[in-house]
């Protein structure tokens, strides 16, 4: 065996840039680099994000929805349309006689012209639900010779996430050159000798030889699965990397310095004139951010309360203590709308105390933003309500001191950050000072994700609703009986009552690089219009209103309001109206294709019902037939309207990923890791972060940097 070369020069190797690799020229080594891809370790750690198991053919009858298959047939029959878009649909036959349709919005003329009916294809995608049974979008496909036979391939298939520009198979080569360099295990390894044998988990070089390359032996159920001991031998490092970088970032935050805010007789003020007292669970959350903001280190905490859990009254007490120190607040809302609601809100509250309200949106324009910019910055305003508008350039404050932002899981933490860079810049004694930040969302998290995603974060619960609230009774109706529903909403509009019609549509996340956010946009607006059109003519007597993405905000604005305002019996509408808006006498909701939704958008959505002291209903509309997690969804729904409860059910149902949003915390960005899987894994993460921090500094860094890296030089800056 040859001896290990001494460990630094082999740290360097994996700093190696990848234009050594042959076939790695300055355009394609430029590709890689706009993913973060730069040296030999990035290639290494480029994990694959799934299996294809093309080790076997699955008979069409037995394909099953959501679940990726290898399938072969004979074309039978070719269509082309242009409904929305050119669609092209092939139809496939095999041996168990049932058909699978193939659909395709991209191809070229050549691609058509190869599906002649009686050619042999073997595809590979997930089958879907669609209008005539099962359909794949955008499988890969090969088509087979006649006299081929039907070998197939005897291990699995790394599949790894798309880079602009470099079509797979280069991907592929690369990665496998990376990974003939790969150095040996005394070179690579961080984790602590003592964690990998307790958990009897292979060597990084081991863990990352099998998960890039599965032997033809390896346990393909486990792989694709995401729990063979390879994998989990690196998400744990994964999990470890995010977590000590999140800790890192707290200790940066606890280094800058805070005003401290103790006056609370504005809260006092504010709380005797409210026409409700608070629930305990306002009460206790209130003292946890009174505690904090009392100190002079800037607050750093995220409220977790249900739809209609009343954070909004929270946040206004925390911005009277800025106010009472003669500084200012501000509160940033992801919509116009929203902020709109927030600013009447507040207003009402607080201009009979004495504080001046400014308000700051994309709409505000000219003089009225000129004269809010001023205000702003000599300090009339006290409390500033607004959207992304309040970050922009230009926008100074003089001495912001808290900076709330609602809704945080439409904001990226960049944005948090950029909110309390605005007040940043004074110094107290040898300390720069930062505003207090409070964060607010209304989808809760489960603990032991909330402790992963947030360890930056304090975090507090309302997790008590105002009393009087009767809970929204939920039900799940098959499509056909949608006439019912046309005769449930003729009455409930004869007693006054208002209701939501909402419309979604499929999310196409399958088709290759394109995400197709303002088509997906416009259908939905198609359906919601033709179902509008269907209900207006079906409900004469009722006055029947249409929201949806693409109105102008100010039109949108306006139905809502004529909504709010009882000008309107029905609305209509797609998922725009799913954030924050309060209509107290709505009390009827329908969901159409709720099974296309997620758990958390679904109880998102219902959240709009059950505002005031009617009884609310819910109809979940789906169309059959169900997948089991469809079913399991709807279910959920039907039990329970505890959003903690419906998001530890979605955690176990499809993962943090979604749960969290793309852009909200680093976690999106795991390569590996999925919470939901891997959430057993976690104590021992934590326990290791804490051990490491404390006897090795050193490797935590290496290990933040090799996982992570740039993202962190960039977020802790
Ligand atoms: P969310 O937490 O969803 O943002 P809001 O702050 O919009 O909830 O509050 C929902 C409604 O409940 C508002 O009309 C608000 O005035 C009211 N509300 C808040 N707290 C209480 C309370 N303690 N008692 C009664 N009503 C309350
Ligand atoms: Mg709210």
């Amino acid at each position: 065996m040859p001896r290990p070369r001494p460990a630094p020069a082999l740290a360097a190797l994996g700093e190696t840039p990848l234009t050594t690799l042959p076939g790695c020229g300055p355009k394609v080594a430029e590709k890689l680099a706009a993913r973060g891809l730069v040296t030999l370790q990035d290639l290494w750690l480029q994990l694959p994000r799934q299996y294809e198991d093309r080790t076997r053919i699955t008979p069409i009858r037995a394909l099953q929805p959501g679940v990726a298959a290898q399938v072969e047939g004979r074309v039978e029959a070719v269509e082309r349309g242009f409904r929305y878009r050119p669609t092209l649909r092939v139809a496939i036959v095999d041996d168990s006689r049932s058909t699978l349709v193939l659909r395709f919005f991209h191809f070229r003329a050549a691609q058509v012209s190869q599906f002649q009916p009686g050619v042999r294809l073997r595809c590979y995608g997930t089958p879907r639900p669609g209008q005539n049974g099962l359909e794949i979008v955008h499988p890969s496909y090969r088509v087979l010779d006649d006299d081929e036979g039907s070998e197939l391939g005897n291990a699995l298939d790394p599949v790894y996430p798309t880079i602009e520009g470099l079509g797979p198979a280069s991907l592929r080569r690369l990665i496998g050159l990376a990974l003939d360099r790969l150095p040996g295990d005394d070179a690579l390894e961080l984790l602590p000798s003592d964690l990998r044998i307790r958990l009897r988990l292979p060597s990084l070089r081991e863990a990352l030889l099998t998960v890039h390359r599965p032997p033809a032996d390896a346990d393909v159920g486990a792989l694709l699965a995401g729990t063979h001991p390879a994998q989990r031998r690196l998400v744990i490092e994964e999990l470890l990397a995010h977590h000590l970088s999140l800790r890192r970032q707290r200790l940066a935050q606890q280094s800058y310095a805070a005003h401290a805010l103790s006056d609370t007789a504005l809260a006092q003020r504010l709380r005797a004139a409210l026409p409700f007292a608070l629930t305990g669970a306002q009460e206790r959350v209130f003292d946890e951010i009174l505690a904090d903001l009392r100190r002079p280190q800037p607050m750093l905490r995220l409220v977790q309360g249900d739809v209609g859990s009343g954070k909004t009254v929270v946040a206004a007490l925390a911005a009277t203590l800025a106010v009472a120190a003669g500084r200012q607040a501000a509160l940033m809302a992801p919509t116009e709308l929203l902020a709109e609601q927030h600013l009447n809100n507040l207003r009402a509250w607080l201009e009979p105390l004495g504080v001046r309200v400014a308000w700051l949106a994309g709409k505000v324009t000219g003089r009225a933003r000129a004269k809010a910019l001023a205000e702003v910055a000599e300090g009339d305003a006290q409390l500033v309500v607004g959207t992304h508008a309040l970050m922009q350039e230009g926008v100074v404050f003089r001495d912001l001191a808290l900076a709330i932002v609602d809704e945080q899981h439409r904001f990226g933490v960049h944005q948090r950050l950029a909110l309390r860079d605005k007040g940043a810049g004074g110094v107290v004694g040898a300390e720069s000072v930062v505003p207090h930040q409070l964060v607010m969302t209304a989808t809760p998290i489960p603990r032991t994700l909330a402790m992963a995603a947030y360890a930056d974060l304090d975090l507090s619960a309302i997790d008590e609703l105002p009393p009087g609230r009767t809970p929204v009774q939920t039900v799940a109706l098959s499509a056909e009986r949608r006439p019912e529903l046309v005769e449930r909403i003729r009455r409930a509009c004869a007693e006054g009552r208002q209701a939501y019609w909402v419309c979604t549509l499929i999310e196409e996340s399958e088709e290759p690089g394109k995400p197709g956010q303002g088509r997906g946009m416009r259908i939905e607006a198609q359906a919601a219009q033709t179902t509008f059109e269907a209900l207006s003519s079906q409900l004469p007597g009722l006055r029947v209103g249409l929201v949806h993405g693409r109105l102008k905000p100010a039109e949108k604005q306006a139905v809502m309001r004529a909504f709010k305002d009882g000008e309107i019996d029905l609305l209509v509408a797609t998922t725009v109206i799913e954030v924050g808006v309060d209509v107290p006498n709505a009390s009827l909701m329908i969901i159409e294709n709720a099974e296309r939704l997620g758990l958390a958008q679904l109880h998102q959505l219902r959240g709009r019902v059950g505002r005031g002291s009617a009884v609310s209903s819910c109809v979940l509309l789906y169309q059959s037939p169900l997948s089991q997690l469809a079913r399991e969804r709807l279910e959920t729904m039907r039990e329970t309207n505890d959003g903690f409860v419906i998001a530890e059910k979605d955690l176990e149902l499809r993962g943090p990923g979604e749960l969290l949003g793309t852009r909200q915390t680093g976690l999106a960005g795991f390569r590996l890791a999925d919470l939901g899987r891997d959430a057993d894994l976690l104590p021992q993460v934590h326990e290791a972060a804490d051990q490491l921090l404390a006897t090795s500094p050193v490797i935590a860094e290496r290990i933040v940097e090799r996982w992570i890296g740039s993202a962190t030089r960039y977020a802790s800056a």
